[in-house]
């Protein structure tokens, strides 16, 4: 199977005089058998770079490769992938057997065929047993897994899914996440997956690509996009609840540097914070890792507003002279409207360049 390589793919589109630049110089390469996912808030331009990928649209500038075949100009139906959108669109009047096999007819595959092909691409999708019902009897979590097993038996070169599972519960979307994951796998084809729910994006990819306002902000495995973001933006995107922010200075101690925040010094012993001298900087930090004090006087003063407990861990709010901060609390954390002091763990500070939000340490 080849790889897909998106290379200064850029997209504008013209509305009303205007031009909207949706996709802005983007470069992207997803290994044969890997699965890439492109996550981003609405309008970032996801779908805008899977329609070129698919060849729904076409680049303003840029090449797209599937391996070292240039299909930039090449039409949808030449380019072997399977797509799958969020509207299912089953043939209502045919049954899940037949709308799987429908695609294999046109292309004029043997009877004896398409039901072999069938019946494998249904067991790995675990709907041997719905093959003679009718799409109406369907849930649609199941209507998608015959959605999905209609390219499967295609036998595609590149999967491309755009936010197939949007119309899907929660719970649904759990138990197809990993079919979506066995399938693409047991294929083995790259894999590019547009979602805005980070969530997805974590749980399902072997690199995540975040994007926003057009641009890639970074692309790594989910773990490092968790834990070592590039920027502002990544770091509140990614993760929940996401990253909580607060306003800081950077001074020097002793040739150590040493975070302000507010009233409360953090000695940092970090590279990178060379020539930050005296700058103010954005100092991120996951809500796990800021932890509350019953002495207002240990860290920076916060009044409880409301906790939202969820079992297994409590989400509670504060207010600060930062704005609003949320913190992850034990299951049995309640506040009461008191006064409290949150402490960061220095450790896992994040520094980001204020005017920039460009990770500096
Ligand atoms: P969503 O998650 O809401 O689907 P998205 O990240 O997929 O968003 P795109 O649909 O790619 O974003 O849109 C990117 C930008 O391009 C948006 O500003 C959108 O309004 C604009 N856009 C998309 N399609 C067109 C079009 N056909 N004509 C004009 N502008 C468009």
């Amino acid at each position: 199977m080849p790889d897909i390589k998106i290379q200064n793919l850029t997209k504008i589109y013209e509305e009303s005089g205007n031009d909207i630049v949706a996709v802005d110089d983007v470069d992207l390469t997803i290994g044969d058998g890997e699965f890439v996912t492109l996550v981003g808030p609405s309008g970032c331009g996801k779908t805008t770079t899977l329609r070129c990928v698919a060849g729904l649209n076409k680049p303003t500038s840029g090449t797209i490769y599937f391996g070292d075949r240039d299909v930039t100009d090449k039409p949808v139906q030449e380019r072997n992938i399977a797509l799958l959108f969020q509207d299912i669109a089953l043939y209502p009047h045919m049954s899940v057997q037949e709308n799987m096999a429908y695609g294999l007819k046109i292309a004029g595959f043997s009877r004896e065929e398409r039901i072999a092909r069938v019946e494998e691409a249904a067991e790995l999708l675990q709907i041997t047993d719905q093959l003679e019902k009718m799409p109406s009897e369907l849930s649609g979590g199941q209507q998608q897994r015959v959605a999905l097993g209609r390219s499967l038996v295609r036998d595609p070169e590149v999967f491309l899914f755009d936010e197939p599972m949007s119309d899907l519960d929660a719970k649904l979307k759990a138990e197809l996440r990993p079919v979506i994951e066995k399938v693409t796998d047991e294929i083995g084809c790259p894999t590019l997956y547009v979602t805005h729910d980070q969530e997805e994006a974590m749980t399902m990819s072997d690199r995540v690509a975040v994007i926003n306002d057009g641009e890639l902000e970074q692309v790594a495995p989910p773990k490092e996009i968790y834990d070592e973001p590039d920027s502002r933006f990544v770091s509140q995107f990614i993760g929940q609840p996401s990253t909580q922010f607060f306003d800081g200075n950077i001074g020097t101690v002793n040739g150590t540097a040493e975070l302000v925040v507010g009233d409360y010094e953090y000695e940092l012993d970090r590279a990178g914070l060379e020539g930050w001298d005296g700058d103010d900087v954005h100092v991120g930090l996951r809500p796990q890792y800021i932890s509350v004090s019953d002495d207002t006087g240990a860290g920076i003063p916060a009044t409880h507003l409301l906790d939202e407990p969820l079992g297994d861990a409590t989400h509670s709010f504060f207010e600060t002279e930062f704005g609003e901060v949320v913190v992850v609390t034990d299951p049995d954390f309640e506040g009461g409207g008191e006064e409290y002091g949150l402490v960061f763990q220095a450790d896992y500070i994040q520094l980001f360049d204020s005017s920039s939000g460009v990770r500096i340490a």
